[in-house]
């Protein structure tokens, strides 16, 4: 396979975590919140592993509901895409349906030149 149908295809499975995480975030209705955080790292110069300076980064705080609901919070990570948590579901079920028909695609155009995968 060509590297450039590797890289899109990488790229493509990329974006199908990132749905595919953000509709199960989705169902703990929670909301983001920025936080600053220490890496507890004690040589760290910047926040000497207690000091709250690294950040914000993006967290969504929800009700744990098998948990006497109490606050919970998972991290979100820099590069996710916010706006997959509040766009309407039907787009990302029809991006998700582009992505594979995509992925097929190029799956397909790839054994027919008789290329390795
Ligand atoms: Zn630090």
């Amino acid at each position: 396979m060509s590297q450039e149908r590797e890289k899109r295809l990488e790229q493509l499975e990329r974006e199908k975590h990132m749905i595919e995480k953000a509709l199960l975030l989705r169902r703990l209705k929670g909301s983001v919140v920025w936080e600053k955080v220490s890496c507890g790292k004690h040589c760290c110069k910047k926040c000497g592993g207690i000091n709250r300076v690294h950040g914000p980064y993006p967290y969504l705080h929800f009700y744990d509901a098998s948990c006497e609901w109490k606050v919970r919070k998972r991290y979100l990570g820099k590069s996710f895409d916010l706006t997959l948590l509040t766009c309407p579901k039907t787009e990302l079920e029809e991006r998700l349906q582009q992505i594979q028909a995509e992925e097929r695609e190029i799956l397909r155009t790839t054994k027919r030149k008789g290329v390795k995968l």
